[in-house]
């Protein structure tokens, strides 16, 4: 283990953040790393616990205590190695996973949980600071052709698997680069795309082969890739956005999050937006109300501060929860309980238990959002009822679904109750022959690290089914 004494002898220290009145100045990651030294010390304060509940914390069950111990004794190239072999991306999941594995830490009895994210962020940068990470392509090719519909982070990890055992694998990306939401809706405050470039590059130099602009289902038939393929991966994510139905929706201004989020991330990049939404849709200088108070509803707040808003509120339907949870309840589980974002310390109003009741407007525009509080049963109380200034209201109230019409209807997969494509998390195979399926598309809306698990485990899957047997981890 780390230090047998160094979770008494040392404080928990995470990386803190510039101030906000700078960070909002441009769209740059403001989180400031902890300094080699800093890190190891964080390291020095995991227990290495009989049975380590952050391993089941961590969806892609990283081995937190070997890679703390490793730090300490200043072995990081080890650590890298410890930490690919659970974790295709951990630059990803170190800048924007939750960190359920804390919240699990035994340390967090006492809300001193080990800072491991930060800890396997800074394994990460090293490793390519270092030059350690490297295109690692197979030595022996099998001959066999997979298809990966695709390209976000379930979509990567399943390609990177497959190629690094041997088969040929291909890519098909609607958009015009890769990563899905790590790239269209996750802003780059809060993940750079350069992140993403750099391992789709690792990628390509170990064999994988990008199809970008391609939209399966309506530029290709998925049965030409039936044919052309030994096996079919669906990693399309699920992009059908909850909506709004209620007086006024169709006015001007009224807009999901991810019509809104994708323009400002193209515009960081230099990407024209070839999508036909090409109309800028802009915060600057506006009242903006975000409607759901999830990661998304975030994102359009840090987006919108940046842009110039005037002011942003944001509106959940959901009873505020408790600042601080009730450990002998929740322990070592993910608790419900106020989460504060770094862009929710940039400048906006929350308001909880909030019904909206219609839009209003003046020339087509949305002018005013009429609200009401609600019950526990979401019905609105009488004498609440109250008015927002709203000239962009963004609608981030999550996503039901994949989208159905295209490729999934072509291809005739059964979905299970909630639309979502069904397989189970065994064999990841879906009712269609040779197709399979991961990520958000399978589980419906979730997080990036369960999207790498799940591109892991649906990779270890495809190799079995077609070689009989695989090396491949799960
Ligand atoms: C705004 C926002 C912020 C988020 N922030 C966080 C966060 O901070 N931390 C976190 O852990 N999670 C976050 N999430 C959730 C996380 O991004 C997703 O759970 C994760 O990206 C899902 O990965 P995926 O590979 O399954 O799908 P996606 O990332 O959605 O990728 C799917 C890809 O498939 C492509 N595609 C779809 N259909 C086709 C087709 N027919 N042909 C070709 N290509 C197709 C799409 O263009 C897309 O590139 C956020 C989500 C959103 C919307
Ligand atoms: S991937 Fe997420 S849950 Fe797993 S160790 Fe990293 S921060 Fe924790």
């Amino acid at each position: 283990m780390g230090k047998v004494t160094g979770f008494l002898e040392i404080d928990r220290r995470d990386r803190k953040y510039r101030p906000a009145s700078d960070r909002i100045r441009n769209y740059k990651e403001f989180v400031i790393p902890l300094g080699r030294e800093a890190t190891r010390d964080q390291a020095a304060r995991c227990m290495n616990c009989g049975i380590p509940y952050c391993h089941n914390g961590c969806p892609v069950n990283n081995q937190i205590p070997d890679w703390n111990d490793l730090v300490y004794n200043d072995k990081w190239q080890e650590a890298l190695g410890n930490l690919h072999s659970t974790n295709n991306f951990p630059e990803f999941t170190g800048r924007v996973c939750p960190a359920p594995c804390e919240a699990s830490c035994t340390l967090n009895l006492e809300d001193t949980p080990v800072t491991i994210k930060s800890i396997e962020c800074a394994i990460v940068d090293k490793g390519w600071e270092e030059g350690w990470i490297v295109p690692e392509p197979a030595e022996v090719k099998t001959g066999k052709k997979i298809a990966i519909i695709g390209s976000g982070p379930a979509g990567l990890a399943a390609a990177q698997q497959l190629a690094r055992v041997g088969h040929e694998v291909h890519v098909y990306e609607r958009q015009g680069r890769a990563g899905g939401l790590l790239r269209y809706g996750i802003p780059d405050f809060k993940m750079e795309k350069s992140h993403v470039d750099r391992r789709v590059a690792q990628m390509e130099a170990e064999g994988v082969v990008f199809h970008y602009g391609v939209n399966v289902g309506v530029d290709i038939e998925p049965q030409e890739l039936l044919a052309q393929y030994d096996a079919i991966g669906l990693t399309g994510g699920a992009e059908k956005p909850r909506d709004l139905p209620i007086e006024g929706r169709d006015l001007d201004g009224v807009q999901f999050a991810m019509d809104f989020l994708p323009q400002q991330n193209r515009r960081n990049g230099g990407e024209p937006d070839t999508t036909g939404n090409a109309r800028p849709i802009l915060a600057g200088g506006k009242h903006v109300v975000v409607i759901g108070g999830g990661d998304t509803g975030s994102d359009c707040i840090g987006t919108s501060v940046r842009q110039g808003a005037l002011s942003v509120t944001q509106l959940e339907i959901m009873p505020q929860p408790p600042e601080k949870e009730n450990k002998a309840l929740t322990w070592p589980n993910w608790p419900l309980k106020l989460r504060t974002s770094s862009s929710h310390e940039e400048g906006a109003e929350r308001d909880f238990a909030v019904g909206t009741v219609k839009f209003t407007g003046e020339n087509g525009k949305v002018k005013t959002l009429h609200c009401t509080k609600v019950d526990a049963s979401f019905k609105p109380i009488a004498g609440t009822e109250f008015q927002l200034k709203a000239d962009l209201v963004l609608l981030a109230m999550g996503f039901v679904s994949p989208v159905h019409d295209g490729l999934l209807e072509k291809l005739g997969v059964k979905l299970d109750g909630r639309g979502n494509v069904e397989a189970n998390m065994l064999a990841y195979k879906t009712s269609v022959e040779k197709v399979f399926a991961a990520g958000d598309m399978r589980r419906g809306q979730s997080l990036v690290v369960w999207a790498i698990r799940e591109g892991r485990q649906m990779a270890h899957a495809i190799d079995k089914h077609l070689m009989g047997e695989t090396i491949l981890p799960r």
